[in-house]
């Protein structure tokens, strides 16, 4: 991380009556870093933002935007940072080329620059051809370039963006990645929250964790499945004919393994240890013993089975999918 962190959060707090929606968040953005925000529903993820965009106060705690504090300087603060909600309000009848201009007014260009900025980013945001469309006959991956395209018309350094690919076909969600990776080549600091774990993992320099309002990991992917215990899962396929009577009594009897599933085609049991010498004296023992192995597989893990074991099964997300659809 540079000397100067582009955010910073310290022991942040909000509530709301008797929701406590961020309890004592605290972390760092370095300039020019992009880092995924990552956290179940109700985790905290948008009301952290919207404190840091300016938009809402903390109980305690405070959080700084280029060194400007959010809560002192909101203008300054503002004049830096580009802000994208998760949704953008109902502005059915204006076309997106009035539509920016309208930000463009509101941040106070004269009207050349202004001018200047809307093609910029609607060029960058690929909007040039849609320039006259209503905003209602967007769809929805247009609509979600257009709001990034707004967050963009004042060159800000810094990004905010709550939950960008939420409802997004692969396809536009693969044009967002692509502009998202182009802001981060050029310098731009950028926060971004999903659920969706696994792509952030790929585009992100680092992985923020948030579960009911406290930060439970801060690292990048490979650090959150070291943090977890194991980075794979050994597993072995035995073949369809076998005994389900007979398995089941030797994997009683077997210490580290388990059976993960039992089908037509075979069962699947797992082997619980990440150390060859004690995988390899399991399979031997299976062939010594007449099980019939039909295949062995190590598979990495994913970041979400990361990510839930991390957390303990008690207060596990029940709702993080494995990628591809919020
Ligand atoms: P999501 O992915 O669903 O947007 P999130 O991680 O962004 O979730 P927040 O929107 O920050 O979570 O909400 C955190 C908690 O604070 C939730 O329990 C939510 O219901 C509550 N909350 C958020 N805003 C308010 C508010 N204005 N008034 C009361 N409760 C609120």
């Amino acid at each position: 991380m540079s000397s100067k962190p582009a955010i910073k959060v310290e022991n942040l707090h909000r509530r709301f009556g008797d929701i406590l929606a961020v309890n004592g968040v605290s972390f760092e953005v370095g300039t020019g870093e992009v880092v995924g925000f990552i956290g179940e529903n109700g985790a905290g993820k948008t009301t952290t933002m919207r404190i840091l965009a300016s938009l809402d106060y903390p109980s305690a705690g405070s959080a700084y935007v280029m060194g400007e504090n959010v809560v002192n300087f909101p203008a300054r603060v503002r004049s830096c940072l580009g802000w994208m909600p998760d949704s953008y309000g109902a502005y059915d009848n204006m076309t997106v080329v009035e539509y920016l201009d309208f930000f463009g007014r509101a941040i106070g260009f004269k009207t050349k620059e202004r001018l200047q900025r809307i093609e910029e980013v609607m060029d960058f945001t690929d909007l040039t051809p849609l320039a006259e469309r209503l905003i209602n006959k967007l769809s929805k991956g247009m609509g979600q370039r257009l709001c990034l395209g707004r967050a963009l018309i004042h060159d800000p350094d810094v990004l905010i963006l709550d939950e960008p690919a939420a409802g997004l076909d692969p396809k536009a969600r693969v044009e967002l990645k692509h502009l998202i990776r182009l802001l981060a080549d050029d310098g731009k600091t950028i926060l971004i929250s999903s659920h969706i774990l696994s792509e952030l993992g790929e585009m992100c320099d680092s992985l923020l964790f948030i579960n009911q309002g406290r930060i439970v990991h801060h690292g990048d992917a490979e650090s959150l499945k070291r943090q977890s215990g194991e980075t794979a899962i050994y597993t072995v396929e035995i073949a369809a004919d076998t005994d389900a009577q007979q398995l089941n009594d030797w994997v009683a009897m077997a210490p580290m393994v388990k059976i993960l599933d039992m089908r037509k085609s075979g069962a699947r049991i797992e082997i619980e240890r990440d150390e060859e010498e004690i995988i390899a004296g399991i399979l031997r023992r299976m062939v010594t013993e007449g099980l019939p192995i039909v295949e062995f597989r190590r598979e990495e893990r994913n970041l979400e089975d990361a990510f839930i074991d991390m957390l303990g099964n008690a207060d596990a997300p029940k709702n993080m999918p494995s990628g591809g659809s919020n």
